[in-house]
């Protein structure tokens, strides 16, 4: 106890992991993923997550973002839901948040292309006062406005899932990312078992903590750095959580999905050329394999 080995992310341990897909069901069956996200400066975020939820099986996806950008998104959405909410100078305003929102939805991921806004915080602590128990993945400036509430994610009833870089990471620990990167392992589990959540912490050698366990991600290379890489991966676990997967098994299956299409990209378009996009078509490549 206390020496134990995280555990390597194999393509063995993801298959393990993905949700199964029943013959016989239907949209309902494979759950519906709802992405909050979304600024006039970051409006490829959310469609890079709610894309890559679509691509890998969640059969319901909407996308919730400011009404200020709706023109923008729906011209290059084909596959989402939209609803809009309320906003300002570009960002959510914090108003909007009702119940019919969330109804029927399996898992909830809210951060990418957020961006800071004055009631940011208020915003994601109305949205998980909305949730019964689904779980939730916060993202990106998600983790920025969650930073002085960590103990609202620890009273949650469902399992919450932060997905920072190691600069996220530095602002949710007040911590320097060279401290972090120093110790990405010991860094992560401290901090899923003190506030009781489930972790990714991303970066070259992704390490997943949960209150249960650690995973190390041998996978993945610089192909993936590159912006819209991690609102792929966000959107990824969404899709798996909202097909029935429990957390550690969605995060781990998105992680190596995600990863391995940045390997596999790159054989083909060159570690320069891969786009968020080619991570999203690759990874139906690797579930072809998977499945
Ligand atoms: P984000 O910074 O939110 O766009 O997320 C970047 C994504 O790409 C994460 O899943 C990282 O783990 C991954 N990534 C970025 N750089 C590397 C790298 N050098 N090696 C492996 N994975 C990487
Ligand atoms: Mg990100």
């Amino acid at each position: 106890l206390g020496m134990e080995l995280p555990e390597l992310i194999t393509e063995q341990l993801a298959v393990q992991a993905l949700p199964g897909r029943p013959q016989f069901g239907h949209k309902g069956t494979f759950g519906h993923a709802l992405v909050i996200g979304g600024s006039k400066p970051f409006v490829g975020a959310p469609l890079y997550s709610a894309h890559a939820a679509y691509n890998t099986g969640a059969g319901l996806v909407t996308l919730a973002i400011p009404e200020e950008i709706y023109p923008v998104i729906a011209g290059q959405n084909q596959l989402a839901l939209i609803r809009t909410l309320p906003g300002a100078e570009g960002h959510f305003n914090g108003e909007g948040v009702e119940a019919d929102l969330f109804e029927k939805v399996g898992a909830v991921a809210v951060g990418p292309g957020l961006g800071r806004f004055d009631a940011g915080e208020a915003f994601i602590e109305e949205i998980m006062e909305h949730l019964d128990d689904q779980p939730i993945i916060i993202d990106a400036d998600g983790l920025y406005h969650v930073k002085d509430r960590l103990e609202m994610l620890s009273r949650y009833r469902g399992a919450v899932i932060l997905t920072p870089h190691p600069g996220e990471m530095a602002t949710l620990t007040g911590r320097t990312v060279a401290d972090i990167e120093a110790d990405r392992i010991t860094v992560a589990e401290d901090f899923a078992r003190k506030y009781q959540v489930h972790l990714v912490l991303k970066g070259h050698r992704t390490i997943i903590a949960t209150p249960e366990g650690t995973w190390v991600n041998p996978h993945g290379n610089d192909a993936l750095a590159k912006g819209g890489s991690g609102d792929v991966l966000t959107g990824m676990i969404a899709s798996f959580l909202a097909q029935g997967a429990g957390a550690a098994e969605a995060m781990q299956a998105a992680v190596y999905v995600h990863a391995a299409s940045g390997e596999r990209a790159a054989q083909k378009y060159s570690h320069y050329g891969v786009t968020p996009g080619n991570i999203i078509e690759t990874g139906k490549e690797m579930l072809k394999e998977m499945e």
